[in-house]
């Protein structure tokens, strides 16, 4: 077998890259570890930037996205009881869109069958050989029979656990990170949203977060040990804690309803440079993680497809490498900047557990800052609706 592009793993970067690399004429074959159904209802993210919707609509795959999304132009933020409202779209002209992450990969997954591609589900074994040479491959086992697939290229798409950027030998990376001393335990409830918009509250007890994912399911969020398992927080420990963090002064609260899924998920900052090796590209959670509390991860790992295709695409049409060679240095601008804004919401929204009276005052006046200063608001609005996505 034999392609242009090997694409290892069919998350947002690899199904987006094979989007945009098909629409150029490249060809590519996605191998997923996993099955169809168990990625079209894996559930992560949910909160897509204006950027990340024009990609969207100007590839042909907006369609269901503008029918079902749900578009905000603000956030608010919670603190001693009170909420405060950031309006994104008057401070920046932009909204965002809540689209969960499984509905855009159907999206993804349905556009690439429709025009024949192939993604391989359920790929076992796979492993990457000759990155470091002219003849890369992919060997991989499907139904129990061993195959290879030669290609140009390898995009290493298979998130933080996936086999790609450990096959890089050592000393050729160094990796950038941070773990927080905190998780979040997220529950989805078949509740309506009791209100339109995110809630980011910070509570003496800790984080908490109201989202949502369509008009009949809410999405909750609540600071949890790292340690702690899922299995001591039965259904109504869960809603106890939260009402508890979201007691407000107005009294809101977010409506209950049956507990559809939850699961506890730590949090860390992580970025490894360079994200490439020979013929081997790494995107997304394969070569960087951020903390969910400034909800861009799907966002990046579309950011960094968008870069590699065109990079590719300039390759094979044209045979200049200039824009592959810079792949690294083009995203990791953007990277490092969405880690300090994430560092930065994660920091100032949790309870840390050795956190000083000093540190918790700060808070507070971080807080009161933002919620009276238009000048600290569109700050946090102009990265929270997502960085312009640049290819220089
Ligand atoms: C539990 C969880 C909850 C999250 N919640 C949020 C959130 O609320 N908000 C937010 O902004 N972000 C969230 N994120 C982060 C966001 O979902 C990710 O940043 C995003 O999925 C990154 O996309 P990706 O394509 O790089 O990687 P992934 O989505 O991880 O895709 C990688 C794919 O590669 C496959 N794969 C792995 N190993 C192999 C292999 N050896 N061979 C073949 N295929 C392989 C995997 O099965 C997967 O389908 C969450 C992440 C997790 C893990």
């Amino acid at each position: 077998m034999r392609t242009q592009v090997a694409i290892i793993g069919a998350g947002p970067a690899g199904l987006m890259l094979a989007h945009l690399l098909q629409r150029a004429g490249v060809e590519s074959v996605v191998l997923e570890i996993r099955s169809r159904a168990y990625v079209e209802s894996r559930v992560r993210a949910g909160v897509l930037e204006q950027g990340t919707v024009d990609l969207l609509n100007d590839t042909g795959l907006g369609d269901r996205m503008r029918r079902e999304g749900l578009v905000h132009e603000g956030i608010e933020l919670g603190f001693e009881g009170k909420r405060h409202r950031i309006d994104l779209k008057a401070l920046t002209g932009h909204a965002v869109t809540v689209y969960a992450q499984h509905e855009l990969l159907k999206d993804l997954i349905e556009a690439r069958l429709r025009v024949g591609g192939e993604i391989i589900f359920e790929a076992t074994d796979v492993s990457i050989h000759g990155i470091d040479g002219n003849s890369p491959s992919v060997t991989f086992s499907k139904n129990g029979v061993a195959q290879e697939l030669h290609c140009d290229y390898i995009a290493g798409c298979d998130g933080f656990h996936g086999i790609c950027r450990t096959s890089i030998p050592d000393g050729a990376l160094t990796a950038f990170e941070r773990v927080y001393p905190f998780a979040w335990l997220g529950i989805l409830a078949d509740a309506a949203p009791s209100q339109g918009e995110l809630v980011y509250m910070n509570h003496d007890r800790g984080f908490a977060l109201f989202s949502m994912r369509s008009p009949t399911v809410t999405r909750l969020y609540l600071q949890c040990d790292p340690a702690d398992d899922i299995t001591n927080w039965t259904d109504e420990r869960i809603w106890d804690e939260l009402l508890l963090r979201f007691r407000c002064d107005n009294g809101w609260k977010p409506n209950m309803g049956p507990i559809t899924q939850k699961s506890i998920t730590p949090m860390r900052s992580l970025v490894t440079e360079p994200m490439q090796y020979g013929k081997l590209f790494l995107a997304g959670d394969a070569v960087h993680i951020v903390p969910p509390t400034g909800a861009k991860g799907m966002n990046l790992a579309i950011a960094d497809a968008r870069v590699l295709a065109q990079g590719l695409v300039d390759k094979f049409q044209t045979g200049s490498t200039g824009l592959l060679d810079r792949y690294s240095e083009i995203c990791l601008r953007r990277i490092w900047r969405v880690q300090r804004f994430s560092w930065w919401m994660t920091s100032m929204l949790h309870r840390f557990p050795d956190a000083s009276p000093f540190d918790r005052r700060r808070q507070m006046a971080e807080l009161e800052y933002l919620a009276g200063s238009e000048a600290a608001a569109r700050s946090l609005a102009e990265n929270y609706v997502g960085l312009p996505l640049e290819l220089l």
